[in-house]
């Protein structure tokens, strides 16, 4: 720890602002195979040819780190994904499922939107995910039937262990991925995954999503959905055409399915970045401010898109913010406030004790993090840091 008085930069010498995020999507050189083979097919939507091989390519990814057979369905936007995946587990409306508190409001939304009631849970203090033993004990309190777990800032869920959990109990498992493309794999046939294509994401298409699972029938089912609940199933014995479920329109334009492609061209080399932005962000951060930051233990994430540092004291971290702020250096709470602290006019909900949750919270500040972010950025932030927390 250096013990030298640390000096700021007052806002006389205030330097350029430090955002948050900045998406990195391909431009329109990169776009224009794609585009051109739109023109080719003149196929716009409704699962055309490149949304196909889109989710043919995103199978393959998944399909890297499981021998179970990987399906995948391309969806508007993960929310509507979480949304469609929950209906196709067909609960009884008004069935209770259990969500992390902290997390993002979209589990709260699409919960709520498809008739079932939230029941929001505590998560591990360390790993800051919710845990077996927490969602057990969840589920027995309030009678739920599911869990929407969420792979917190890129943390992956043991798929194999919830997998034992779901034949096990009988509650049903679903994971929001939705900003964790290439840290969180399936390596079991029961369980849906779903993934954001949003700008701020590392696999981005602007808006978009998808669900992968070895479950043929629940990406099938999915599918439907996404387009309107519509039977186009020669086989279903009912005629195709007809409506069989209240779905939605959630399909992905073949538009931003080029988008998704053109991304996915260069994904492996900017996860590649990432990752070490990430690692080298959190090396300066311990060498400068050693034991008073504290980090989300577990894997480290594969291709980071959120940036956080979790303080001793709630009162560093409202200090750091208001620095930051007269810096010009944008920082957000991330998952704020959480799931049981929105306005309880959304609707009905069961909040079970979440001292974790809260305790970790009360101290977290997500820092500018992005692909281009530069060396001279990182120890501004790391100086900042510093000066806040020592
Ligand atoms: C981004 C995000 C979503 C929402 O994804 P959209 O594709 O924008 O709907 C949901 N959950 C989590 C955890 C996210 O990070």
């Amino acid at each position: 720890m250096p013990n030298q008085p640390i000096t700021y930069p007052q806002a006389k010498e205030k330097a350029e602002a430090i955002p948050l995020l900045v998406p990195c999507l391909p431009d329109r050189k990169a776009l224009s195979p794609y585009l051109d083979a739109i023109d080719a097919n003149r196929y716009y939507s409704n699962f055309g040819p490149l949304v196909k091989s889109l989710e043919h390519r995103l199978a393959k990814c998944f399909q890297i780190h499981t021998d179970h057979p990987m399906h995948v369905v391309t969806v508007s936007s993960a929310t509507m994904g979480l949304e469609l995946a929950l209906m196709a587990l067909e609960l009884p409306k008004g069935s209770k499922v259990v969500l992390p508190a902290l997390n993002f409001v979209a589990a709260l939304t699409a919960t709520i939107r498809v008739g079932l009631v939230p029941v929001i849970a505590d998560i591990d203090p360390d790993v800051w995910i919710m845990t077996p033993d927490i969602a057990e004990q969840a589920a027995k309190q309030s009678g739920a039937k599911a869990v929407l777990l969420l792979a917190t800032f890129g943390q992956p869920l043991d798929t194999i262990e919830w997998a034992n959990f779901q034949s096990r109990t009988g509650i049903r498992i679903i994971i929001d991925a939705a900003s964790a493309f290439g840290s969180q794999w399936l390596d079991t046939a029961n369980i849906p995954v779903v993934v954001s294509m949003h700008a701020t994401k590392s696999l981005a298409a602007g808006e978009g999503g998808f669900v992968v699972s070895g479950n043929v029938d629940m990406i099938s089912r999915i599918a439907q959905l996404s387009n309107f609940g519509i039977n186009l199933d020669q086989g279903s014995g009912l005629p195709v055409g007809m409506l069989s479920h209240v779905g939605a329109n959630a399909k992905l334009s073949e538009y931003h399915a080029a988008v998704a492609h053109a991304s996915l061209d260069v994904w492996e080399e900017q996860a590649v970045i990432r990752q070490s932005l990430f690692k080298q962000y959190k090396l300066e951060l311990e060498h400068a401010c050693g034991e008073h930051l504290l980090w989300q233990s577990g894997i480290p994430p594969t291709s980071p898109v959120i940036f956080n540092i979790r303080l001793r004291h709630a009162t560093q971290r409202n200090n750091l913010e208001r620095l930051a702020g007269e810096q010009g250096i944008a920082t957000r709470r991330w998952y704020q406030p959480l799931l049981h602290q929105h306005s309880p006019g959304i609707g009905p909900l069961h909040k079970l004790p979440c001292p974790n949750a809260e305790e970790i919270a009360s101290c977290l500040i997500g820092l500018p993090f992005f692909v281009s972010l530069g060396q001279e950025e990182i120890k501004r932030v790391v100086k900042l840091v510093q000066f806040a927390v020592i």
